[in-house]
């Protein structure tokens, strides 16, 4: 965060949130709802995102956003499940920003999807400094990384609409206390939904699935009005 803020300055910042505010706005228009996934490298980001395809994709029409660093190793693992996905290669940055979406959006259908899924690089820093027209900012953490990661990376959980402990099931092999990583993110952000899952339990996942249903419908009340 603090080398984009020395290299490029904040004209780069104001430019990416103007051009986040037109993919919003292009994504409105046609009733599509849009959520940035944003985690570590092993956070689970790319098994939650299937998962929600899995049980989604009969009821809505879904596109995916590959972001991650080796995006086209995730992006076949998203079109195994029949979803259209469009890679989006960052280069040597480290985060997704709002002119690669915009660019990735030119690939997809957008009369024809409800649902935009966007798997962000692997990086806990500098995605929060990019927004990318999404409607729901998710964060996800593993019990893995260490129950002392959230307190690392505040802003990410500050600025957070969902956050996610996930592969909770591991907790007690690698010594880590969910309750605890729990309760730090209410620290930093009182307000935030928090879900812990694990990609062995369905009703864990049935509340992320949920909550991306939540958004969906209130996508389709917004496109009728
Ligand atoms: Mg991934
Ligand atoms: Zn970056």
């Amino acid at each position: 965060m603090l080398m984009h803020v020395i290299h490029m300055g904040h004209d780069v910042f104001k430019a990416n949130d103007k051009l986040a505010e037109k993919n919003r706005k292009n994504l409105d228009k046609h009733g599509i709802f849009a959520v940035n996934v944003m985690g570590a490298i092993g956070s689970g980001k790319t098994t939650l995102i299937e998962e929600a395809i899995k049980h989604l994709k009969d009821r809505y029409r879904i596109a995916v956003i590959a972001g991650d660093v080796i995006a086209e190793m995730d992006a076949s693992r998203f079109r195994k499940l029949g979803v259209p996905t469009v890679p989006a290669n960052t280069g040597k940055e480290c985060h997704l920003d709002a002119k690669l979406v915009e660019n990735a959006l030119k690939e997809i259908d957008l009369e024809n999807t409800d649902l935009l899924l966007i798997e962000n690089v692997g990086n806990l820093i500098c995605p929060v400094d990019f927004k990318l027209g999404e409607h729901l900012r998710v964060v996800a953490v593993s019990v893995s990384e260490g129950d002392d990661i959230i307190l690392k990376h505040p802003m990410i959980f500050k600025t957070a609409e969902l956050a996610i402990i996930n592969k909770v099931d591991l907790a007690g092999a690698v010594d880590a206390d969910p309750e605890k990583m729990h309760e730090d993110i209410l620290s930093l952000n009182p307000d935030v939904p928090v879900l812990l899952t694990s990609k062995h339990d369905w009703e864990s996942l049935e509340t992320w699935i949920g909550f991306i249903e939540i958004g969906l419908m209130k996508a389709k009340e917004g496109k009728s009005n």
